[in-house]
C-alpha cells in the first residue's frame, strides 16, 4: 500500500502526461509522507534515482533508489543541498506537491501556493536537463496565469491537469510542463 492517497494523483498525472520512465532521475518537492516517492521509485526502477525534499521528516523507504533531504525549499541552503545530491547529470523530471498550511483565507492560501510553485520552477531551471518535465501543484486563483506564462517559454508546452483523485471541491491543479527547451547553464561554464 501507499503512504498517502496522493500516490494515485501522481499515477494519474503519469498516465496523462507520460512522466516517469525506467532509469530516470526524479526530484520530488514536498515529498512527505512519501506516497509520490513510492510511485516514482517503482516507475524509475533500480537504475533510476529519486530525491525527495520536505520540511517534515520522511520515514525511510525500502527502495534503495530513494534519498531524502529534510529542509525548507524556500531556503537557499536546502536548494544547494539538493543540487549537490542531484549532481552534474541533472534531473529528467521535477515534481512538486508542495502545499502551504491552509489558513482558510482563500487569497492568502492561493498566494502562498503560487510562491511555493515558483520555488519549484526555480529549482527545475537549475536541475532539469533539456527535454525534462516539470509538474507542479498550485491552487487556482488570480496569479495562476502569470505563473503559467512564466513557465511556458521554457518548455514545449504547459497545461493544467486536474487529476480525478484530487477532491472534487478542491481548487488544486497541477501545471504540467513538458520538454524543457534548453539545458541548465552552470556557473563557471
Ligand atoms: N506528495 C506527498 C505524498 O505523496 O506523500 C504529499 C505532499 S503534501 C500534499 C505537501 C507537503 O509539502 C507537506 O508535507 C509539506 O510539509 C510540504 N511543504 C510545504 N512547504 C514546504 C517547503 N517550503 N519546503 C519543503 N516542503 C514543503
Amino acid at each position: 500500500g501507499y503512504r498517502a492517497r496522493s500516490a494515485y494523483k501522481l499515477q494519474q498525472l503519469d498516465e496523462t502526461a507520460n512522466l516517469l520512465h525506467r532509469g530516470a532521475s526524479v526530484v520530488d518537492l514536498g515529498a512527505a509522507p512519501g506516497g509520490w516517492l513510492q510511485v516514482a521509485a517503482e516507475e524509475v526502477g533500480p537504475e533510476g534515482t529519486v530525491v525527495g525534499v520536505d520540511l517534515q521528516r520522511i520515514k525511510s523507504l525500502d527502495a534503495e533508489n530513494v534519498e531524502t533531504i529534510r529542509g525548507d525549499m524556500t531556503d537557499e541552503d536546502t536548494k544547494s543541498k539538493l543540487l549537490d545530491l542531484v549532481g552534474e547529470d541533472g534531473a529528467d523530471v521535477v515534481i512538486s506537491d508542495m502545499a502551504p498550511n491552509m489558513t482558510g483565507e482563500y487569497s492568502l492560501d492561493h498566494a502562498r501556493s503560487v510562491y511555493l510553485a515558483r520555488q519549484a520552477f526555480e529549482v527545475a531551471m537549475d536541475v532539469l536537463d533539456a527535454g525534462g518535465d516539470l509538474v507542479v501543484k498550485v491552487f487556482d486563483g488570480q496569479d495562476l496565469q502569470d505563473l503559467k506564462d512564466d513557465i511556458d517559454p521554457e518548455f514545449q508546452y504547459v497545461r493544467e491537469v486536474r487529476p480525478q483523485a484530487s477532491r472534487k471541491q478542491s481548487s488544486e491543479l497541477y501545471l504540467v510542463a513538458k520538454g524543457r527547451i534548453t539545458a541548465p547553464v552552470s556557473v563557471g561554464d
